[in-house]
């Protein structure tokens, strides 16, 4: 603070500021007398504020990227954010929204690769064919619309849960910032999961794209090259994907342990189900999607059964165990979007009818079909890890059994999306 009481004396430098280059403000965090976490509205003309040089950077050359420098920059009292001492709560506050909008920015990305991909195939002949017309093309085309579907679903539905839990408020709370920052703090894993899924399923269809286009995928002149770069960005930003994996699981377990999660409990409740469940006993219903039903419900007790193992082993050692917090977050997050996709399509085969609804069912069990195998292997993989001897054939049994599951013929089913694609030349769903 300055002598007089009117300023506060701001010195630093920060990296990589988007849009450094013509912002007229920035907000910066920084820590009042050493310790108290502060916001600060800074205007780029106040005295001691400055900007560095530009970053040549791989992709988003839209926009601008420089350090913001502060060399006793003068801050008025008044442009103090919120409250001293209180910068982490919209920090914070504003990565979790900002997590969910960069899942859902992904998507538009997704389902322009879808476009465009299908587009070039449906021109391009080879062996007196388009290659839209090849098995493996096909397959491609089907994997990036299903994933985006997904990834689609699980965005819509986060903002399913943001507007419940934002319609709780009275309408005191819905003017206060705090409040509403309080309400979305709760779905704090979810946004994790919107930006680690949303982003990885971006760089997955852009890496299609540019492989359905051959050599001109790698060339400049088509738009796959900027989409392969520009997509690159979004594993990086906003927290690191490693550093959002963590936090999935780490939320949840943290949660738990302050008792606001029945996690442990529902989790040991598993190996009393275990022990009566019989897979091949299964009765499942006459309708369209009963076998993903059942499955994603037995995937989420996987995800819990391995969650549990992991926090009785470790503890809260579990956060220095970071290769098993990442096949936990998969499994979680593989769950949350199966899941997303699925409630989704249960919902239109309601509203719409099965028929209207027919290749929104063929991409949940495609992906179901794709997903099961995957979840049981790492989930066996933080078993052998976490467990030796008779608890580990008896873990690896419980996994087994959880995940048994009847293949489905998705071939057919790939094709058959992959035809629709190729019909409409546009993201089918
Ligand atoms: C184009 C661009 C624009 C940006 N815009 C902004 C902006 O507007 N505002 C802003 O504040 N920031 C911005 N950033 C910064 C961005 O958020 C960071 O670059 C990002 O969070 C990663 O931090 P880092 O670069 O220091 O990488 P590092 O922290 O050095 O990470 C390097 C690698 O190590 C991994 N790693 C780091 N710590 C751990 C750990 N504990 N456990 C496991 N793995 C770990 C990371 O996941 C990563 O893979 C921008 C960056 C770029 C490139």
């Amino acid at each position: 603070l300055s002598e007089d009481g009117k300023y506060y004396i701001l010195n630093g430098e920060k990296m990589f500021i988007t849009n450094a280059g013509w912002a007229s403000s920035f907000i910066v965090y920084a820590k009042v007398n050493g310790e108290d976490f502060t916001g600060f509205i800074v205007e780029k003309d106040f005295p001691g504020v400055s900007t560095g040089k530009e970053e040549k950077k791989m992709g988003a050359h839209g926009s601008s990227t420089r350090p913001v420098i502060l060399e006793d920059a003068k801050v008025p009292v008044e442009n103090v954010l919120f409250e001293v001492g209180k910068g982490h709560k919209i920090a914070f506050n504003i990565l979790n929204i900002g997590r969910w909008k960069l899942g859902a920015a992904s998507v538009g990305g997704c389902k322009g690769c879808v476009r465009e991909a299908v587009k070039y195939a449906n021109g391009r002949i080879q062996f007196k064919a388009p290659i839209s017309s090849f098995g493996m093309i096909k397959t491609k085309l089907a994997n990036m619309a299903v994933k985006t579907y997904m990834s689609d679903s699980v965005m819509y539905r986060l903002a399913g849960m943001f507007d419940n839990k934002l319609g709780t408020l009275d309408a005191e709370a819905k003017k206060s910032g705090a409040e509403n920052a309080k309400a979305i703090e709760e779905y704090a894993a979810e946004c994790s999961i919107s930006k680690v899924y949303g982003s990885e399923a971006l760089d997955y269809c852009v890496d299609e794209y540019v492989q359905i286009l051959g050599g001109y995928g790698f060339c400049s002149e088509y738009p796959a090259e900027r989409y392969y770069r520009d997509s690159r960005i979004n594993r990086i930003w906003e927290g690191t994907n490693e550093i959002n994996r963590m936090l999935i699981p780490g939320t949840i377990l943290g949660r738990a342990m302050k008792g606001k999660l029945n996690l442990l409990p529902a989790a040991q409740a598993i190996a009393g189900f275990l022990m009566g469940y019989s897979p091949l006993a299964v009765q499942l219903p006459d309708t369209p999607l009963a076998q993903q039903e059942h499955m994603v419900k037995m995937s989420k007790k996987m995800a819990l059964m391995i969650a549990g193992v992991a926090a009785q082993k470790f503890g809260t050692g579990l956060t220095k165990e970071q290769e098993v917090l990442g096949k936990i977050a998969d499994i979680i997050m593989e769950v949350f979007a199966m899941e997303s996709g699925l409630l989704r399509t249960l919902k239109m085969i309601n509203n719409q009818g099965e028929e209207k609804a027919k290749y929104q069912i063929a991409a949940v069990k495609c992906y179901v079909d794709d997903m099961i195998p995957q979840l049981e292997m790492w989930a066996k993989q933080v078993v052998a890890y976490v467990e030796k001897g008779d608890m580990l054939r008896t873990q690896l049994a419980g996994v087994k059994k959880l995940a048994r599951y009847q293949p489905i013929d998705a071939v057919t089913l790939k094709r058959e999306i992959a035809d629709r694609i190729i019909d409409l030349e546009a993201y089918p769903f």
